[in-house]
């Protein structure tokens, strides 16, 4: 497989996808540039080489060319944080963004507009009638496939070689995160610096694994993580269970939860996630004590309770500091770990003390050499609110996507590059 050190980028032109899909405010301005920030590395290193580069992403959800979703409303804000004055093609595909693609020199780059502009992005079609038949809707399908096939060889005729550092989209088998791949050879293909480290930190807690590997899975649902909950007992020493989650498996395993998050048509599931755990010997670590509210707000009454015994008209919503210290012990004796889903709603600051000192663990295991991935969602926003970002390995920029590659399913964009 070709990397982006080995390769040289000198005269070469290289299609580089990122994720750009930036939020902005009302007035376009970005809010939050981290992941612009997050590609400079791949896209230095271009430039550095004396290569050109055709810069790819999408920004948001369009179903159409929209002026809302226009990456014209960035341009500045990536030329200044590459250090070039990066052109602008209005367009992604027909003669605009060739010729200026063809023209580009040495150093210099070229951002295209949203490839999402054109369903043949996604393959999906658009524009249905809520009433079109089965038939329409096929038809519909197979005419936007074959078109995606011209759309991606226009965006591949763009360059002399393909990058990958879009590991945001890369659960999906878009034209310009996967189906484009198939038009360069293998050593014209690579993952950015962003991809490389985003496929090797999920390798360390899926293939590599150092052990005892612990997994702390909350959130707020059981229903929402259960395929990551399967994958992981084949995988994992410990498991942690937090959040909301936690008391479906209070419930089923027939304690009093008051008005706590509940599924009640998961608590089969519940008990059979835990003989599953039994027979792979996983041991399942749950919460013993929560912290409840009578109300779901900061400012509600609070007081700490054993887990199977919350009163009627109270929830849980943090884990109690007996848990604090379960947790914590488990965490600090593994060698890998994964954190997923925040232990309470850490959205209120009252109920945030359970998530700190799952983070604060992390931390310490890390610097005794663990490795620790955080990542899918909610514990991201846990680890940048409690400032612990820096002490631990990875912080996952892939929300969805690194939930697929934990679920242990096969991410198009990855395999486009791997297994060419
Ligand atoms: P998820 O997106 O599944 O990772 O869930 C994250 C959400 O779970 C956050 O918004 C938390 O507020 C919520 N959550 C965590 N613990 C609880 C709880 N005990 N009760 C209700 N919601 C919770």
């Amino acid at each position: 497989m070709q990397t982006i050190d080995k390769f040289n980028f000198a005269g070469k032109k290289a299609f580089v996808r990122v994720d750009f899909n930036v939020p902005l405010d009302e007035n376009f301005n970005i809010t939050d540039d981290n992941r612009i920030r997050a590609a400079l590395p791949t896209l230095k290193k271009i430039i550095a080489d004396g290569g050109s580069l055709i810069i790819g992403s999408h920004l948001g959800r369009p179903k159409g060319a929209t002026e809302k979703f226009s990456l014209k409303h960035i341009i500045g804000r990536v030329s200044e944080l590459l250090g070039v004055e990066v052109q602008f093609a209005s367009d992604c595909m027909g003669d605009e963004p060739a010729a200026k693609a063809a023209a580009l020199k040495p150093g210099e780059a070229l951002l295209l507009e949203n490839l999402r502009f054109y369903a043949e992005e996604e393959g999906k079609p658009r524009g249905l009638a809520d009433d079109a038949t089965d038939e329409e809707k096929a038809a519909a399908k197979k005419a936007v496939k074959e078109s995606q096939k011209n759309f991606t060889k226009a965006l591949a005729s763009y360059a002399d070689c393909y990058v990958n550092d879009a590991f945001g989209t890369a659960h999906r088998a878009h034209a310009s995160t996967a189906l484009i791949a198939n038009y360069f050879d293998t050593d014209n293909k690579m993952f950015g610096y962003l991809m490389e480290k985003e496929v090797k930190a999920v390798e360390k807690v899926m293939k590599d694994i150092n052990r005892p590997f612990t997994a702390i899975m909350g959130g707020s649902k059981v229903s929402s993580k259960i395929e990551i909950i399967e994958n992981l007992l084949t995988k994992v020493d410990n498991l942690i269970i937090a959040g909301g989650m936690t008391y479906t498996f209070t419930k089923a395993l027939g304690g009093k939860i008051g008005n706590s998050l509940c599924e009640d048509d998961k608590l089969d599931l519940a008990l059979e996630l835990l003989e599953k755990a039994k027979a792979s010997n996983v041991n399942i670590v749950l919460a013993v004590d929560a912290k409840i509210a009578d109300k779901f707000a900061n400012d509600a009454n609070t007081q700490f309770v054993d887990i199977d015994n919350i009163p009627d008209g109270w929830s849980g919503l943090d884990i109690g500091p007996k848990t604090e210290v379960l947790f914590a012990d488990v965490i600090k004796n593994s060698k890998t770990i994964l954190w997923n889903g925040p232990t309470g709603v850490f959205e209120f600051e009252n109920f945030t003390s359970g998530s700190h000192a799952v983070g604060v663990a992390i931390v310490e295991a890390t610097k005794n050499g663990a490795f620790s991935l955080v990542g899918g969602g909610d514990s991201v926003a846990c680890v940048n609110k409690f400032g612990l970002a820096d002490g631990v390995s990875y912080v996952s920029t892939g929300g969805g996507a690194l939930l697929e590659a934990i679920e242990g399913k096969v991410l198009p964009g990855i395999a486009a590059i791997q297994e060419a």
